[in-house]
């Protein structure tokens, strides 16, 4: 028999469930919403993945077009164990990468600019969307300008993208230096009626709930360390 590609780790299943529920109930006693988990399985193989849907996360989040491309694209062939995939596209994207990820990604986390609206309208009519806000001013992180929120929402609707919210990366910092950030988000999101805000990841996921969060993606803090970072070529 030839070994199953996708196998998960038993030992990180139980991780993955045990840490999930850490967080879970750690976030009921913070907020009555629903918070959605999105494990963040970049930069692993795609045993990993495997290993988050064994756990029972439906909900995965990657950053790299090629990468997520073959991960759906393996799990199409050799489904794991566990719920279907949902797959959120949460890194910096290219234009020419849209076409990528356009058969695999349920939500949107990055549009940030009205040309990546476009191709995304184009390649994935229909699309659930989020705005991307820069909450750190540094450049070339990924982002609009959170006064140009209003206008790219309305351009994402008019070019047929369901809009369903706002994300944002905090500034590196403290957790309490994430909030502001998180706050004006929320805020902005309250104003626009967006009723999705993807904020809060490994290290500031509590504050982000605290602050209004209705999804969280959790990296490291979930599945472990990344292994070394790949060239970044998205
Ligand atoms: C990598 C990444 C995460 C998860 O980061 P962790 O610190 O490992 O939880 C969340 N959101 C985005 C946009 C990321 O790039």
């Amino acid at each position: 028999m030839t070994s199953d590609p996708v196998a998960a780790d038993p030992v990180l299943v139980e991780q993955i469930s045990g840490r999930s529920a850490a967080l879970r109930s750690r976030w009921r006693e913070l907020t009555d919403r629903d918070v959605r988990l999105v494990c963040v399985t970049k930069a692993h193989g795609p045993e990993v993945a495997a290993a988050a849907l064994a756990a029972g996360l439906a909900d995965l989040g990657e950053n790299y077009a090629q990468e997520l491309a073959a991960k759906a694209a393996l799990f199409a062939l050799h489904p794991p164990a566990g719920p279907v995939p949902r797959w959120h596209f949460i890194g910096q994207l290219q234009r020419n990468k849209v076409r990528l990820v356009a058969p695999h990604a349920d939500w949107w986390h990055t549009v940030d600019r009205p040309p990546l609206a476009d191709e995304v309208a184009r390649r994935a009519p229909g699309a659930s969307v989020f705005v991307q806000l820069d909450l750190a001013g540094i450049p070339g992180r990924g982002g609009c300008d959170p006064a140009e929120a209003p206008a790219l929402v309305a351009h994402a609707r008019a070019a047929g993208l369901d809009v369903v919210g706002l994300m944002g990366v905090a500034p590196p910092g403290t957790p309490e230096e994430a909030r502001p950030g998180f706050r004006l988000l929320v805020q902005m999101a309250d104003d626009l009626g967006l009723p999705e805000r993807s904020i809060g990841m490994s290290g500031d996921a509590d504050v982000a709930v605290e602050e209004g969060a209705t999804v969280v993606r959790v990296g490291s803090a979930l599945v472990g360390p990344r292994p070394a970072v790949r060239p970044r070529s998205q």
